[in-house]
């Protein structure tokens, strides 16, 4: 996106991209489909440092301008009820495909297999040189190197080095949109369970909810409003903080109602199993882990002999169902980086730095992050438009 508004302004755009070819990433984006933007943007789906930053950046190039320019190029476009939106095919390589067209069109040359190890200032040239020794020179460099999440998809943190060999400050890149590790007994019997729920992050006295699908995994615990939270346990644990995460299996209703619910429940069946009489309310394989973490040991026992204290237990057991968190999955099954080149050393209406002008920055490697939902992608498009916009100029 940088280079195309950079050669549209009339640029020579040189892109050096250290993999065989450029944007693996996007072919990667919401499983194949690409979730490239999303109807309901707004400040509080930005984090990082950044989050206010952020949504200057993309007041100057947002959804519609996004939109309009994707449909120029030939993209069709639909977007679902919660605002996301994907190619009409439901293709990623169709982004790709017509971003890397609108390149060559524009006379942009793509150098590939070059790994920009350092930029160098000399006079008012930077000097760009890669791992093999090759030396790229330009009036302007533009820094669009993403993050460390996914190396195998191409940012493996060399962005970073290089912002910091201009004189950036980096806030401490964590792992963010990543799976969570549990210290639990009870994963491999759960490993595949989907449910929809409410999910707590607890760092002391902080606390942060998300409602979403929630999917246990033999190492813990994965789905949409796991990995939005999940940036808050990252920096916590980096911080060498306890983690709690506490879901809430039925978010609709109090404690107290689903107490009396299961009463009425278990007066209704009470031969049935306690296990048993949990089938239908509770995913199949959830309802024996449930009944011993609420301390109910004898799943065989009719459920009408529960007693009430037993009851209520359980009630608040589905309610707030605590587990200890003892780390994240690794930067390979991160998606995006929290953390990043500190904003405040770059023009929040340029993103020119402050401290090496002519060098911009946009995209993943500045210390903006968002949630699923298409919002890191147009964090990309808006401030590589924006980076490549003035750059030229
Ligand atoms: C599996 C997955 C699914 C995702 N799905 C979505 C989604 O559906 N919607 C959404 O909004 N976001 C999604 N994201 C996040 C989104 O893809 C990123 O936030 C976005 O791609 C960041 O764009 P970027 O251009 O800043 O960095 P990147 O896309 O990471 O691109 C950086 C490029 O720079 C290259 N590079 C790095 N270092 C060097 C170097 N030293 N020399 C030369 N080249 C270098 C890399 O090879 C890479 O091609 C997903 C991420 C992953 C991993």
């Amino acid at each position: 996106m940088a280079a195309v508004a950079a050669a549209r302004r009339g640029a020579r755009v040189t892109v050096l991209e250290r993999m065989q070819r450029v944007g693996k990433k996007v072919l990667a984006t919401g499983n194949g489909r690409c979730n490239l933007t999303n109807l309901r943007l707004g400040e509080e789906h930005y984090h990082g440092g950044g989050a206010r930053f952020a949504m200057g950046i993309i007041n100057q190039f947002g959804v519609a301008e996004t939109m309009t320019f994707f449909e120029q190029l030939g993209l069709l476009m639909r977007a679902e009820e919660d605002g996301k939106v994907f190619p009409s095919t439901d293709q990623a390589s169709a982004v790709l495909d017509l971003l890397r067209d609108e390149l060559e069109r524009l006379g942009v040359e793509t150098v590939c297999e070059a790994a920009v190890q350092r930029v160098e200032k000399q006079g008012s040239t930077f000097n760009c040189v890669t791992a093999d020794n090759r030396t790229f020179s330009a009036d302007r460099v533009i820094v669009a190197a993403g993050g460390k999440s996914s190396p195998n998809l191409g940012s493996n943190g060399a962005g970073f080095k290089i912002a910091e060999a201009l004189g950036h400050a980096i806030v401490r890149p964590v792992p963010a949109l990543v799976q969570l590790k549990i210290d639990a007994p009870f994963l491999k019997q759960l490993q595949g369970v989907r449910v929809q729920g409410m999910v707590e992050i607890r760092v002391g006295e902080t606390r942060r909810r998300e409602a979403g699908e929630i999917l246990f995994t033999d190492y813990g615990l994965s789905g949409i409003a796991v990995m939005d939270l999940s940036r808050i346990a990252s920096q916590a644990l980096d911080a060498r903080q306890a983690v709690t995460v506490a879901l809430d299996l039925f978010p609709g209703i109090s404690e107290d109602a689903l107490a009396e619910q299961l009463e009425k429940r278990f007066a209704v069946h009470p031969a049935r199993t306690a296990e048993f009489a949990l089938v239908g309310l509770l995913h199949k394989r959830l309802a024996s882990v449930v009944l011993r973490a609420a301390g109910i040991e004898a799943l065989g026992q009719p459920c009408g002999e529960l007693t009430r204290e037993q009851i209520k237990a359980l009630a608040a057991l589905m309610k707030q169902w605590r587990m200890t968190c003892v780390g994240t999955q690794s930067w390979m099954f991160s998606q995006v980086t929290a953390g990043g080149v500190d904003v405040r050393q770059v023009d929040r209406r340029t993103l020119e730095s402050k401290i090496m002008p002519g060098a911009y920055f946009c995209g993943e490697v500045l210390d903006v992050d968002a949630d699923c939902g298409g919002y890191n992608l147009q964090w990309a498009w808006s401030s590589g438009h924006l980076a490549g916009t003035h750059a030229a100029h």
